[in-house]
């Protein structure tokens, strides 16, 4: 499919996410779904689009048995939109069992490889993302925190792995890239399988909440799971992915890269808001022809915003797609509706968060005195 590329580290353009079932086999929400009791924003919406084994982590669930949830975020800026869509499915999935632990890593590998950043540097952002996951509702007393160049097991487990793969089986993967991205990805195949090793209880199913472009590590991480299971046990690791949301400029991807894509969660909550009112739509170009045959909701960015973040009610992200459909709304009025929920959020969330730094810095001490603690 000429128009799909899920790429980690590049442009991922997703034309439709219904071929990413037949091309890449990430299974369809459809048979797990049923069996959510409280499904969450994402999975109501249809944002969360597709799965690999998520039955595991509902059988863990329903039989009350220990599961991981762990995902790695890049410490290359302070969390945007996009980053935020991860830290609410890890909240969500940590929230469904008391025997849910989080592993939150903190990719500082990975964004000296991909963006170039200085281990201080990532350092100093990290206590302020690991604040912002916190302020959105993370339970510190589930979570285990750490950054990747500080891991060790996760550096011993990238060292075995790469016993096992090929150059050509990262190339088909992930396309001809430099061999540090290559070893980024083997560290974050160890940050997917650490939460199996016998010092956190051995193998159990691991949920991996992660955006479509990240699909070629959990490909990868399975593929390690099966080749080392004599060796460690591994359970191949469960996956539940989001669509990316649509960026404000009108690009595919939400990219922290650009700012005038996304607005970040310690963004001024007026410069938030001013880009909301500069925001592309799926408008018409004028307003009586907007009237007439209404807008093109599926199409825009203003819609993404409502239905993923600010509509916290099902209900009022119909209504927003119905008017818009229906002609009812302008792009004018429809930005200025969500400029002022986009600024009562983020006032919101920048005070919770400010209080939690000092929790954030806390955590990050407990675990690593944890992980340090523990037989290697
Ligand atoms: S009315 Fe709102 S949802 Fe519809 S196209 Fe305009 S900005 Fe987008």
């Amino acid at each position: 499919m000429e128009n799909d590329r899920l790429d980690p580290w590049g442009e991922t353009s997703v034309d439709n996410y219904q071929r990413l079932h037949a091309e890449f086999g990430i299974e369809r929400m459809d048979s797990v779904l049923p069996r959510f009791k409280n499904p969450s924003l994402h999975m109501r919406r249809g944002i969360d689009f597709g799965q690999r084994d998520l039955g595991r982590i509902l059988d863990a669930i329903d039989n009350n048995k220990p599961f991981a949830v762990m995902s790695g975020i890049k410490p290359s800026g302070i969390f945007h939109l996009g980053t935020k869509m991860t830290a609410d499915d890890m909240i969500y999935f940590q929230s469904l069992s008391k025997k849910a632990t989080v592993f939150y890593a903190i990719a500082d590998v990975e964004a000296y490889n991909d963006n170039g950043l200085s281990l201080q540097d990532s350092s100093k952002i990290a206590v302020q993302n690991v604040a912002d996951i916190l302020a959105l509702g993370l339970d510190p007393e589930r979570a285990v925190v750490y950054k990747q160049s500080q891991e060790i097991r996760v550096m011993r487990l990238a060292t075995v792995f790469s016993a096992g793969v090929t150059n050509n089986m990262l190339r088909a993967i992930y396309g001809e890239r430099q061999v540090g991205l290559y070893l980024s990805a083997l560290i974050q195949a160890g940050d997917i399988l650490m939460p199996q090793l016998p010092e956190f209880g051995g193998p159990k199913p691991v949920v991996v909440p992660v955006g479509a472009d990240q699909d070629p590590h959990i490909r990868l991480s399975r593929d390690l799971a099966n080749s080392f299971q004599k060796d460690f046990g591994f359970i191949p690791p469960s996956s539940i992915y989001h669509k990316l949301i649509k960026s404000l400029d009108g690009a595919t991807k939400m990219s922290k890269r650009s700012s005038t894509s996304t607005f970040y969660l310690n963004e001024d909550p007026a410069s938030a808001a001013r880009k909301v009112m500069s925001g592309f739509t799926g408008g018409r170009p004028t307003v009586e022809e907007q009237r007439r045959i209404g807008g093109e909701a599926d199409k825009c960015p203003i819609y993404d915003l409502y239905l993923f973040h600010f509509a916290m009610e099902d209900e009022y992200a119909k209504r927003v797609y119905d008017e818009c459909y229906g002609g009812v709304r302008t792009c004018g009025d429809c930005k200025k509706e969500l400029a002022t929920l986009v600024k009562r959020y983020l006032e919101e969330h920048q005070k919770k968060r400010e209080s939690l730094m000092k929790d954030a810095e806390e955590l990050l001490e407990k675990s690593r005195k944890t992980l340090d603690s523990m037989a290697r």
